[in-house]
């Protein structure tokens, strides 16, 4: 059955898709994924994404510096950034937030210049794609202190536990689920967690390359992951939410395509 759906994170400016790239696509575009949005990571993946988003109306694209590449930035960086988000084809400052998961980067730099991105954002009005990684509850605290000019803004691939969940909810996030849900052994949590998020904050992606669904069969070539799988993705989340997959398709994508202002299909 065709489904149509948004993958609000797809990091496919990575090399693992330099091969096949116009492939991917395609077999996105039959699997039903209507409109993707190509995450940038640092400048030069932000620059290579709205390259791409621009061969291809569905394609879409944000602008930021992922707290892994924290270490690197500076103020010209976010000059650069503010640059590329005058483009109407790059919806979203981001990725960007902090991960103390792998402590790439010192933490007084991840929020550094995590704060000048939320900064960016608001100034621009464009809304926020953010990534937390064991990062509660700073994370949390540091959107608190921006909360009176908070443009929207998401929670992309939330993984964590019902409290963290119930303090973004508070500070008016939206939730990206990803192909998470559908581990077994780490993800299980979820299904419970899911029914929790209003269904108007609620949207999918899939990480891609990262985070392939751990239930695929078969296993794609390299346990590589690719935005055809987002289908998958929604099937395991409206089962957890016992909805039809329908109609959570049209909420998902409702919600993505009113969060990211983007054109209709
Ligand atoms: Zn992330």
């Amino acid at each position: 059955m065709h489904l149509p759906t948004i993958d609000i994170g797809a990091n496919l400016t990575h090399p693992s898709f330099s091969s096949d790239l116009e492939a991917v696509i395609d077999r996105a575009h039959l699997a039903g994924v209507e409109q993707l949005i190509v995450t940038g990571t640092s400048v030069e993946s932000s620059v290579a994404a709205r390259q791409l988003a621009q061969t291809r109306d569905r394609l879409f694209c944000t602008a930021g510096i992922h707290p892994h590449e924290a270490g690197q930035c500076n103020n010209a960086a976010i000059d650069a950034l503010s640059v590329l988000l005058q483009d109407p084809k790059v919806v979203a400052v981001g990725e960007c937030g902090l991960d103390f998961n792998r402590q790439y980067t010192p933490h007084p730099d991840q929020e550094r210049w995590f704060v000048a991105q939320i900064e960016l954002a608001c100034q621009l009005g464009k809304p926020l794609f953010l990534h937390s990684r064991d990062a509660h509850p700073r994370f949390a605290d540091i959107l608190y202190a921006h909360r009176d000019r908070l443009p929207a803004a998401v929670a992309h691939c939330f993984t964590g536990e019902r409290e963290e969940l119930y303090a973004y909810l508070d500070l008016g996030l939206s939730i990206g689920i990803t192909g998470w849900i559908c581990d077994e052994r780490r993800g299980a949590h979820l299904h419970a967690l899911v029914r929790d998020i209003p269904a108007d904050r609620l949207m999918l992606e899939t990480d891609a390359p990262y985070l392939t669904p751990r239930d695929l069969r078969p296993q794609p070539k390299a346990r590589r992951n690719e935005p055809a799988f987002l289908p998958h993705i929604l099937r395991t989340v409206a089962r957890a939410l016992d909805q039809p997959a329908e109609e959570l398709a049209r909420q998902t994508s409702n919600n993505a395509r009113r969060f990211f202002s983007l054109p209709l299909p």
